[in-house]
């Protein structure tokens, strides 16, 4: 490996059919990285899209040697492209992680680069205003807040995955064995000098979201149940107040009977208690099971992600 090849700063993209947004984001960063003091490439990660998007890919690789395509061989998900990104990317100083879709403007690297250098390992962006719906918002509002009480360690609110980590970050985010990538809530994990930097987010440039509900719960689940005990812990008071409750219930029963023998026949708190505790039990069985399956996934020990292709990456070794 050349050293002297090495760039300072990679921008990382994940792209999942992102061919409307294509030519305007190559050329917003073009623009950008042609301004800036440092050496720079872009690591274009295709993550198994349907539409031109890997094409695109390969014909700027061709025009424009700054540019390296990965090509994953399926779509796997956006957290892990990201990761087969980091994998790949070996830039001395730091990387930054953008969207595809403009939401993150490329622009900003200037910025994060004088924190880096400042000596800041994470530089996160955290958004000061979303232009997305209503309704994702309040929900975006309240997740974080819920994750921020509950998670065992500071996940900062309101941000997302666009950021830039110094070198030594990236490495230790690639030795960290779990199968079920969060990658906000990793990078907050390792550590080190981590600074916000406010900015405001953008709208999408052109396409839908890739984010659909089902993926935005999925990655939400993931936030609670990756980085808290909270929910385990829950069931363990649940347990230990309904036994409580119970025993109350009991006594008061008890006493009723002794002193003044007016327990009434039937059978309807009965009923309501069984429905209630089945409920409980239910619902307790699923947060285990929810435990379980990360359990099971770490001692599957697949790979998070497979390569097809690289695409430039001679430019670099
Ligand atoms: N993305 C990806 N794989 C996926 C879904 C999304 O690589 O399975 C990429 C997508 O192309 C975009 C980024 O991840 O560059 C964020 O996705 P999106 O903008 O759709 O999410 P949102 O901003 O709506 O949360
Ligand atoms: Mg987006």
């Amino acid at each position: 490996m050349r050293k002297d090849n090495i760039v300072d700063i990679s921008i990382l993209v994940p792209l999942y059919n992102e061919e409307q947004v294509f030519s305007i984001l190559i050329e917003r960063i073009k623009k950008t990285i042609d301004k800036v003091k440092f050496s720079c490439n872009v690591y274009l990660i295709d993550d198994g899209s349907f539409d031109n998007t890997a094409f695109l890919i390969e014909e700027i690789c061709k025009q424009d040697s700054r540019f390296i395509g990965v090509l994953l061989s399926r779509n796997f998900g956006h957290q892990y492209a990201v990761s087969a990104g980091l994998s790949v990317c070996n830039a001395k100083s730091g990387i930054m992680i953008i969207d595809g879709d403009l939401q993150d403007p490329p622009e900003l690297i200037s910025d994060f680069y004088d924190l880096l250098k400042k000596g800041n390992d994470v530089i996160y962006a955290v958004r000061k205003k979303r232009k997305e719906s209503f309704l994702k918002r309040i929900m975006y509002k309240l997740y974080y807040r819920l994750q921020r009480k509950i998670s065992n360690f500071n996940i900062p609110i309101d941000s997302g995955d666009f950021s830039m980590l110094s070198r030594r970050v990236v490495d230790s985010f690639n030795k960290m064995p779990e199968k079920d990538v969060y990658f906000r809530g990793m990078r907050a994990w390792i550590g080190f000098k981590q600074i916000a930097f406010e900015y405001e987010r953008d709208e999408r440039f052109a396409g839908e979201t890739k984010y659909t509900w089902k993926k935005l719960f999925e990655l939400a689940f993931k936030g609670i149940f990756n980085f808290s005990d909270f929910p385990i812990r829950f069931i363990t008071r649940l347990g230990v107040l309904s036994i409580l409750i119970s025993l109350v219930y009991f006594l008061y029963n008890l006493y009723r009977k002794i002193f003044f023998n007016d327990i009434p026949q039937g059978f309807t708190a009965t009923i309501l208690a069984i429905i209630l505790f089945s409920g409980v039990q239910l619902l307790s069985l699923g947060i285990i099971g929810e435990y379980v399956l990360r359990i099971f996934k770490q001692v599957q020990n697949r790979p998070l992600f497979i390569i097809d292709k690289i695409i430039n990456k001679e430019n670099e070794d």
